[in-house]
């Protein structure tokens, strides 16, 4: 679903993401964890384009990701193709980031609408559907100051649900949330898994990581260190840096 190949991103003088290579079959649920300031939110934002790389190649549900071939020459997308790429992808971000003059039911359906173009009744009826699933639907005519910031995540999760993206991304989704609301989130995530939905999860929820994820990846100063099954990455890892990293996080 998402092959990533030698993937550079620099800021300035700062080499963010320095060749990370990576191959994310369909259905597969991957945890990347790491240390701050490693990469890991980079690397989401070039997966969906929010960020453009300097060098590799990232291709989405077998689209190479900002470009088009023609015979030997490459041409750069214009922002609408570009645009129209990145609606394979659903992203959740740490801060849920609602409309606040919208409510729960009226967030969920602007993509569909507005930008998909799809018939308001229609779009409605499936946000509902969204709704009942991430348990909320009694809360459609709430505007997200009504809501808590666990509610207002799994609202986030059913507006990106709603764009019916072949892959989710989620840049640590549960970590502004308050403790008791933490596991909300995760058995929507965790639910979301079961139905064969690629994910592609940067936490420090390490027990999601080994009960949900297939393959976890250990990033540090802009390179993969580590990657394979949760019960190696996390439990006896091979890397001295993934092992001082998880002692220090548990
Ligand atoms: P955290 O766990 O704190 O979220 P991260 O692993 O997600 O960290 P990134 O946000 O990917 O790390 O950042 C990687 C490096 O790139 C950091 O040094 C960061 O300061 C830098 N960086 C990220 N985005 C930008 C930007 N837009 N402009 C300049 N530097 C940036
Ligand atoms: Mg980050």
């Amino acid at each position: 679903m998402v092959v990533a190949v030698d993937v550079h991103k620099h800021f300035g003088p700062l080499h963010a993401l320095q060749g990370v290579s990576l191959e994310i079959p369909r259905g597969e649920v991957l945890c990347i964890i790491g240390p701050s300031g490693s990469g890991k939110s980079t690397f989401l934002r070039c997966i969906n384009q929010l960020e453009r790389i300097d060098a590799g190649a990232i291709w989405v549900d077998g689209e190479l990701a900002g470009f088009r071939r023609d015979g030997d020459a490459l041409y750069e997308l214009t922002d609408a193709e570009v645009a129209r790429q990145r609606l394979a992808s659903g992203m959740v971000f740490q801060r849920f980031n609602l409309f606040a003059h919208m409510t729960a039911l009226e967030n969920i359906i602007e993509g569909p609408v507005t930008v998909q173009k799809r018939a308001k009744k229609e779009a409605s009826a499936e946000a509902l559907a969204l709704l009942e699933r991430v348990g909320l639907a009694d809360k459609r005519n709430a505007y997200p100051s009504e809501l808590s910031g666990g509610q207002q995540q799994r609202i986030a999760i059913a507006r990106a649900l709603a764009m019916k993206p072949k892959l989710m991304l989620f840049d640590e989704p549960t970590s502004a949330l308050d403790p008791e609301l933490v596991g909300e989130v995760l058995a929507v995530m965790r639910h979301l898994a079961t139905t064969g939905m690629t994910m592609i999860v940067v936490t420090h929820e390490l027990g999601f990581a080994r009960e949900v994820a297939n393959r976890v990846v250990f990033m540090d100063r802009g390179r993969i260190v580590e990657v394979g099954p949760p019960r190696e990455v996390l439990v006896d890892p091979r890397e001295q840096r993934t092992r001082d990293f998880i002692a220090a996080v548990l």
